[in-house]
């Protein structure tokens, strides 16, 4: 039975279960240490603690970056981030601001391509939570317009849908910083999109459209860790990221990327992630303290 899992969603952004309810169930199962990374925000993170305190499990607090590149996205995950710090929420406001009005834009160009949907429908699905396009593939949903979440970004409001709005964002360098800057440890999440989206390359040499090339500039910046164990991953993939971390002194960590039941990223604790993970962010975590 696996033991730790990195990388889970809430309601606080757009995963389906509560955090409480996140920490039951990775109770339930048997897992020992968890990690709460909701998308731009750290809501979760107050609930989430006091779940576990009367279960044996661990929650470590964290949060999960979308930043901007060129030609796609690159997440950083933030590990032991001081949530409470003035600096950081006043950034992670301002990113689900952002998310707001681009909320605004997808549902004026989706209605100029003839799927009205309503902004409230869409607002009351992500209730206090970080507004996404989930939210918004839910109401096309609902309206009709798609038969499923997948046919909705495929169709409409992925990356390169006619009803893709861009958004307010961070470039990775300046992620991984703010994280730094919060006391967190910054660690770069799915490197490599597992259906060959993203060719890793031989190993030691990424394709230059790879999160994996941004690696010289977001050590740089103060990276700490790199995901490595995640859903999809085969171990061929798992192990050219592993000579990753070794080559650039990374904390390999990892996770499923849990959103629910019944979503498709991945299911809680389905990846095998080595307790010594946990092990060496604390001492990382030591290491910069002092
Ligand atoms: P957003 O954060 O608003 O940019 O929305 C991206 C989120 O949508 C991702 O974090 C995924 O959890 C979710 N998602 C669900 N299905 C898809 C899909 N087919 N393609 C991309 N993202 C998806
Ligand atoms: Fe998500
Ligand atoms: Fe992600
Ligand atoms: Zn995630």
């Amino acid at each position: 039975m696996n033991q730790v899992d990195l990388h889970c969603h809430t309601t606080a952004s757009d995963g389906l279960l509560t955090p409480t309810e996140l920490v039951a169930l990775a109770a339930r199962r048997g897992l020992r240490v968890i990690a709460v990374t909701d998308h731009d925000s750290t809501e979760g993170l107050d609930e989430a603690l006091t779940a576990a305190r009367d279960r044996r499990i661990e929650v470590i607090p964290g949060v999960e970056i979308n930043t901007d590149v060129p030609d796609g996205e690159v997440h950083v995950l933030g590990y032991f981030v001081d949530w409470h710090d003035g600096d950081f929420q006043v950034l992670l406001t301002r990113l689900r601001h952002g998310r707001l009005d681009r909320a605004e834009r997808m549902v004026a160009k989706l209605a100029a391509l003839g799927m009205p949907i309503s902004l409230d429908r869409v607002l009351e699905l992500a209730g206090d939570a970080t507004v996404g396009r989930p939210h918004v593939a839910q109401v096309l949903i609902e309206a009709g317009y798609v038969a499923s979440t997948d046919e909705a970004f495929d169709r409409y409001i992925g990356r390169h849908g006619p009803a893709y709005a861009e958004r307010l964002r961070l470039t990775p360098a300046e992620a991984t910083a703010h994280i730094r800057g919060a006391g967190g440890l910054p660690v770069l999440a799915h490197p490599i999109v597992p259906d060959g989206t993203q060719n890793p390359g031989r190993p030691g040499t990424p394709d230059a459209s790879s999160p994996l090339a941004l690696l010289p500039e977001l050590c740089q910046a103060g990276l700490v860790g790199l995901e490595v164990y995640y859903t999809g991953y085969t171990a061929v993939i798992t192990d050219i990221l592993l000579d990753y971390a070794r080559r650039f002194n990374l904390v390999p960590t990892g996770g499923s990327d849990y959103h629910g039941p019944g979503r498709l990223e991945g299911e809680l604790g389905s990846v095998y992630v080595p307790l010594r993970c946990v092990r060496q962010l604390k001492a990382r975590r030591q290491s910069q303290r002092r």
